[in-house]
């Protein structure tokens, strides 16, 4: 019984997991990261020992998925643009300290991945690319089972591999990265300059809007769809050329709507990934639903402890 926390910049969620990836009890809270870690600790300590109570269980370990720049080998966060202040303050001692049981700590995307790979999408998968793509673009590599990881155990960043070098600028200091031109608020600003004068009220719509227009056939709609089917597919195309995965799982508030994308998508995949056995990498959705972050946080636990006896990865 995993207790799983995912630390979101609005949200923290909480829930008890049990060895078949199954959510027995939940609860959140938003992450009000302006209160203090201090503050934010003692809620997912509260959450975890009312979460547990309520699924009748005790935590026997504790899986923990975090946005931003995190240290998994330290169990530290790193500079976490969402969390200001949290930066070097430790969840991994805390909670083992609280609850006296092991924890671990990933970034949320390689946390989504490592759940995908085991519960979801990517079951039975050896080489899987797990995208999401929403407010941002993250992801995480699963190589036969185990996660990717760089120097110091560090998450690649593939959201910021360069598109277009005179597209829009980047967090990161580049122009036109992956998600700055191919994320929902990146096609919400293609479409807002796209409007024609005069037509105002259409000018600030989400991307979830201009997918709904899309389908009433509305004609700028359509071109923004286009326009991000093209960038998504591109990113994916060059995670196609440089991994040749298995299976590239696709989540994310924008992959919700990707039934309007795929099609884009494949087109550019099969125009510029010849040199690779293209049509061998699935395009799957992700299928753990809502509580995929949840799922994932604890299979970083399972990562990191379950498969070798205490040794970690
Ligand atoms: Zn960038």
């Amino acid at each position: 019984m995993i207790g799983a926390v995912d630390i979101g910049g609005t949200k923290i969620a909480v829930g008890i997991v049990d060895d078949n990836g199954t959510v027995l009890s939940k609860q959140e809270s938003p992450t009000q990261a302006q209160r203090g870690y201090s503050y934010g600790l003692e809620r997912i300590v509260g959450m975890l020992r009312e979460t547990a109570r309520d699924a009748g269980v005790e935590i026997s370990g504790i899986g923990i998925g975090s946005t931003g720049v995190v240290y998994p080998s330290t169990g530290a966060f790193g500079d976490v643009d969402f969390l200001p202040g949290w930066q070097g303050n430790n969840p991994v001692e805390d909670l083992t300290r609280a609850f006296h049981v092991a924890a671990a700590l990933e970034n949320d995307a390689d946390a989504s991945a490592l759940g995908e790979a085991r519960w979801g999408a990517g079951k039975g998968k050896s080489r899987l690319v797990y995208v999401t793509v929403g407010t941002g673009i993250g992801g995480g590599i699963i190589l036969d089972g185990q996660l990717y990881r760089g120097a110091d155990m560090a998450h690649p960043e593939i959201g910021h591999h360069v598109i277009d070098p005179s597209g829009p600028p980047c967090s990161c200091g580049f122009q036109g990265c992956w998600e700055s031109l191919a994320t929902g608020p990146a096609m919400a600003a293609w479409f807002k300059m796209n409007v024609q004068a005069g037509r105002g009220n259409r000018a600030d719509l989400t991307a979830r809007q201009i997918c709904q227009l899309a389908q009433q056939g509305d004609e700028l709609a359509c071109r923004a769809i286009q326009r991000e089917a093209y960038y998504l597919g591109l990113g994916l195309a060059n995670l196609v050329n440089l991994f040749v995965p298995d299976v590239i799982v696709l989540g994310g508030s924008v992959m919700k709507r990707a039934a309007l994308f795929l099609d884009g998508i494949r087109r550019v995949i099969s125009q510029g990934c010849r040199f690779v056995p293209f049509d061998k990498t699935e395009l799957a959705m992700a299928s753990l639903g809502e509580d995929a972050n949840l799922i994932g946080a604890a299979r970083v636990w399972h990562h990191r402890f379950g498969q070798r006896a205490g040794r970690a990865s």
